[in-house]
């Protein structure tokens, strides 16, 4: 266990990346006190049985007095909101960041409501499951994953030094980009392939000719991996949809044509076209599972191998 970073972590939210974070910050000793907020009695209960934090509250702007450091964790698009109710009690000189999975949306939510003097230094941890809640968090969810920072122009350098060695004690490699790259980025990497999981579920689900009962028997033919991707968060999915929508639609564009190109050499039996491509793809597998970011499974980057039991409940 190292020195403590911070003396007081305000967590506003905890659910799967709230709670991750709760516990990572008390296994490794980050802070001597982590005040935990969120909206409801029940979750808060839960957090509190969980022995997730020091204090507990309702409310948000409760939590962040005095904090050094306050990471909200929140769908991103309850982040103005959030913004607004802790704004004022903001301790001067305290770092202020979130994990939400858009970056620009959430800038222009919250930065209109900050006080001067608070380092607000937006974050998103690429670390997740398709679980959600304060039961479903680990503390060694953000292990070997990366963290991007999204600093805005005029950053206190030594701020988002203290910000990274964070991230790092929790186990991540932090990586900076502006907020419209993040976005770019993320709409491929991981927006669209949600999308698409979801599409691809719900059209199975629509199918009149099989049914449901052979959906569910042969599954293990690939329909499987893209159920657990779909069964993500709604509420958070909802709100990366509605607030990546530009660089989303951009890429959705790009995939159809794609897919149509893929279409049309079916159609006319351009086998030669076909192999090129799944070569191809099979190529970007094989680089991923090289640099770390996951194991020789098909699991959409999902599996928790430290967590077995994690695993049996998906
Ligand atoms: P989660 O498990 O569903 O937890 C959400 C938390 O936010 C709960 O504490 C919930 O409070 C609170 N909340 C929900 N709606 C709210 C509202 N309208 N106002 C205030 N608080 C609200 O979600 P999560 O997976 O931890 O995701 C949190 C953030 O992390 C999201 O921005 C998401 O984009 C980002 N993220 C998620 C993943 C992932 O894979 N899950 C990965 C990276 C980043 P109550 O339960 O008390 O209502």
């Amino acid at each position: 266990m190292s020195a403590p970073l911070f003396e007081k972590i305000a967590l506003v939210g905890i659910g799967l990346i709230g709670s991750s974070l709760a516990r990572v910050i008390r296994r490794e000793g980050l802070t001597s006190h982590i005040a935990i907020a969120t909206r409801s009695p029940e979750t808060l209960k839960r957090a509190e049985e969980l022995g997730l934090g020091d204090s507990y509250s309702t409310g948000a702007a409760e939590a962040v007095k005095d904090a050094d450091l306050v990471i909200v964790s929140v769908p991103v698009g309850s982040s103005g909101a959030v913004a607004e109710e802790i704004a004022p009690a903001l301790k001067p000189g305290a770092i202020l960041t979130d994990v939400g999975s858009t970056k620009g949306s959430v800038i222009a939510q919250m930065k209109p409501h900050l006080p001067e003097g608070v380092h607000f230094i937006p974050g998103h941890p690429l670390a997740g499951t398709e679980k959600s809640g304060p039961d479903a968090g680990f503390a060694e969810l953000f292990e070997n994953r990366w963290c991007i920072l999204t600093p805005l122009p005029g950053t206190d350098p030594e701020a988002q030094e203290k910000l990274s060695e964070f991230w790092r004690r929790c186990g991540s490699n932090i990586d900076t980009m502006d907020p419209e790259h993040h976005d770019m980025v993320l709409a491929i990497v991981s927006h669209l392939p949600h999308i698409i999981a979801y599409n691809i579920v719900g059209t199975a689900d629509d199918l009149a000719t099989v049914t449901k009962s052979e959906v569910i028997k042969y599954s293990a033919s690939g329909f499987r991996d893209f159920t657990r991707i779909a069964a993500s968060d709604p509420t958070m999915w909802r709100d990366v949809c509605l607030h990546n929508k530009d660089a989303i639609l951009e890429m959705l564009a790009r995939f159809s044509e794609d897919l149509a190109s893929l279409q049309r050499a079916i159609r006319w039996g351009d086998g030669e076209k076909l192999f090129d491509l799944f070569t191809r793809t099979r190529a970007i597998r094989r680089s991923i599972i090289e640099a770390g970011q996951e194991i020789d499974a098909p699991d959409f980057g999902r599996q928790v191998v430290a967590h077995p039991e994690k695993l049996a409940k998906g």
